[in-house]
């Protein structure tokens, strides 16, 4: 087993986590884990990094894909006894004038952006090694979303004691009511984004405090952060800042240092935490 420290990064074959890869390569002391779902895709950037005289590693990941979660597991389980850093930045947007139905909008975004991003942090969080480091990429949408919500929505996503459960049903009952046309009346905002990252936002804060509950000692942080708006294939070449820009906070909360108690459970924007 490899005693070096390991950190893989979601959906890092272009983007912001493209960025965060060749980031963590000059920063990190410890393996870099470039992943893709596409692994001709993924091969492709770790050229492109070698090409800058970096050495990334590839594994195939798939974060909507159980089997590819739990291969990625149980390989860091057996190469490096477990993880140092995870960033949970793949993620996927429809473009505003997109025509696919709303309800098909929702199930879609939901799926990667949500239940997948879930799915990989209910396996592979528990190979967290102390002072170990989790980064959940969500979005400012997610506040102007809330904003958005029903005032009893609202408190529930800013509840401090809502368990994982709760946030999984609500996420489901939003797809649900997308496909009945009661989503609006039921008190959602009407982006599929926007809620598929609440329940980001909401999910990391959740971990956050089971993390702070069941291995308290520890000193994992984990937390949920804004890039800003960053020219990548997703948001096009109009926005402000570029995939290096769009990497910094990401990369902070990354290699949050060892002294460092916190932040913890929160939502950071320019490595600045935000009120939710
Ligand atoms: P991007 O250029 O479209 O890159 C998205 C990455 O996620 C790609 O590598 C994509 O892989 C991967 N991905 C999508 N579905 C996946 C799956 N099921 N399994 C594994 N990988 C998957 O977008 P980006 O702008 O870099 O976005 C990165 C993150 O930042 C996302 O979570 C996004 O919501 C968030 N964000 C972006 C902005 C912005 O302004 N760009 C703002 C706020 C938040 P493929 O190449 O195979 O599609």
């Amino acid at each position: 087993m490899s005693s070096a420290q390991v950190a893989v990064v979601t959906g890092s074959n272009k983007g912001i986590g493209l960025a965060v890869v060749r980031a963590l390569c000059r920063q990190f002391p410890g393996d870099v884990y470039l992943t893709s779902r596409d692994p001709g895709r993924g091969q492709a950037a770790v050229a492109q990094l070698q090409q800058e005289g970096l050495r990334p590693l590839f594994h195939q990941l798939d974060i909507d894909d159980l089997q590819s979660i739990r291969a990625l597991r149980d390989f860091l389980k057996d190469k490096y006894g477990g993880l140092d850093v995870l960033v949970n930045n793949a993620g996927i947007a429809f473009k505003v004038h997109d025509t696919t139905p709303f309800a098909v909008q929702a199930e879609v975004t939901l799926k990667t952006n949500f239940f997948g991003t879930r799915n990989v942090c209910t396996e592979l969080l528990p190979l967290v090694k102390p002072y170990g480091r989790v980064v959940n990429v969500s979005s400012m949408v997610s506040s102007s979303a809330l904003r958005g919500c029903s005032q009893e929505l609202q408190q529930k996503f800013r509840s401090d004691t809502i368990t994982e459960e709760e946030l999984v049903q609500l996420m489901a009952k939003f797809v649900e009511d997308t496909k009945r046309g009661v989503h609006q009346k039921e008190g959602w905002p009407n982006t599929a984004y926007g809620v598929s990252k609440i329940g980001v936002t909401v999910l990391s804060r959740i971990q956050a405090r089971l993390l702070s509950e069941q291995r308290k000692g520890d000193h994992i942080l984990l937390n949920a952060c804004c890039p800003g708006w960053v020219r990548t294939d997703m948001a096009g070449p109009k926005a402000t800042k570029s995939p290096e820009e769009g990497a910094e906070t990401p990369v902070y909360l990354a290699l949050l240092p060892s002294s460092a108690d916190a932040p913890h459970g929160q939502f950071v924007s320019e490595k600045t935490v935000k009120p939710w």
